[in-house]
């Protein structure tokens, strides 16, 4: 049996959970992955009813679950998920982009992977007023650095991919914070003799995700390029709605869309949930690597089989060129499940 926190969010959230939660169901319900969900709240909603982006009692769920499904929350993401990465230790944030059939996508064949460092960088609130002036601390460590480096390389080892690690940033003007940075990652790429390794500047990876992004294999980089280069990568492939992530630490992971709340398209029952759904299947692989657990394989599989399936037919959301409804969508995943 699992424990599943799952945070509903905004926007687009409760219609993206409301999808998860019937996927879930039926996992537990027909394929016999025993599942506990606990509903929990957070973001700009929870925030206007108490008070508070993040309650203790969202907290003291959460960390009482073994992973947390988080849906995208408002303005007040930086008191939510910020916190829960930091809090957590949720210190490698996994975000694929991989072609899927049928997408209005840049190219056809990209299988590639962003992994960004989540714990430091310019995310971790230290910004000040010195008059008319605000000031932001940008902290990069040889310890985090090293650690996320590792763990791209480890990804790269395990993909079925090109056995490449690209470590992004920008050394020559931050010569210090991304000096660090690149330093680290090619100390550590000398433990990791059957991957290549190379290097690039942000602004060439930028462009070159549009120029040829089925280069790729594993980038790996600082938390605010990981942040900008995703949704990059997200379009590059079809857009947001298809993008899922993973927040994994050494203990706990938390999975959760690439995208924010999308109040633009909120309540109309627009929203693409193969994000979500995606980030879904990202769980399962890790609770079946954490438990050695096969069903968890079979289900990860089954998931990702499921809406390449559906796609592959045509039937889509609006965000990808359909005109199906969330709720269309969904039950149409759930059909292959079962
Ligand atoms: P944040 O800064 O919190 O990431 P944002 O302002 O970048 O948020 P998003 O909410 O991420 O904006 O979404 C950008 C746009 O992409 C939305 O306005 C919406 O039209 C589209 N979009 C995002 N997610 C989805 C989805 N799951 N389905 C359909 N369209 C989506």
């Amino acid at each position: 049996m699992y424990k599943i926190s799952l945070i509903t969010g905004d926007g687009i959230g409760p219609e993206l959970s409301e999808s998860v939660t019937e996927l879930l169901h039926v996992i537990n319900d027909k394929i016999g992955v025993k599942l506990e969900i606990s509903t929990v709240e957070a973001g700009d909603n929870t925030l206007k009813k108490t008070g508070k982006a993040l309650p203790d009692s969202t907290l003291d769920t959460i960390k009482k679950s073994d992973v947390c499904l988080k849906a995208p929350v408002g303005e007040s993401a930086a008191d939510v998920i910020v916190v829960l990465r930091r809090m957590l230790d949720l210190y490698a944030n996994i975000r694929p982009a991989k072609s899927y059939p049928n997408m209005p996508a840049l190219k056809e064949n990209i299988d590639l992977v962003i992994v960004r460092e989540n714990t430091e960088d310019l995310y971790t609130g230290m910004e000040f007023d010195v008059g008319k002036t605000a000031i932001a601390l940008r902290t990069i460590s040889e310890h985090a650095s090293k650690r996320i480096a590792k763990y791209a390389f480890m990804t790269a080892r395990q993909r079925n991919g090109k056995k490449k690690v690209t470590c992004v940033h920008k050394s020559n003007v931050m010569r210090k914070t991304d000096g660090l940075f690149a330093r680290s990652c090619a100390e550590v790429a000398k433990d990791f003799g059957d991957i290549s390794f190379d290097q690039m500047y942000v602004d060439a990876c930028a462009m070159n995700l549009i120029r040829q992004p089925d280069s790729f294999d594993v980038i790996v980089t600082t938390n605010l390029f990981g942040d900008i280069l995703s949704d990059e990568a997200a379009q590059v492939v079809g857009g947001l709605g298809m993008a899922p992530a993973a927040n994994i630490g050494e203990k706990f992971a938390l999975f959760e869309p690439v995208h924010g709340a999308a109040f633009d398209i909120a309540g109309k029952q627009a929203a693409n949930p193969s994000s979500f759904i995606l980030s879904t299947k990202m769980m399962f692989e890790w609770l079946a690597m954490k438990n050695n657990d096969a069903k968890s394989v079979k289900v990860a599989k089954m998931i990702e089989e499921a809406v390449y399936g559906v796609v592959g037919e045509g039937f889509r959301t609006k965000d990808v060129g359909g005109n199906k409804t969330t709720k269309e969508f969904t039950q149409k995943v759930i059909s292959k499940l079962t």
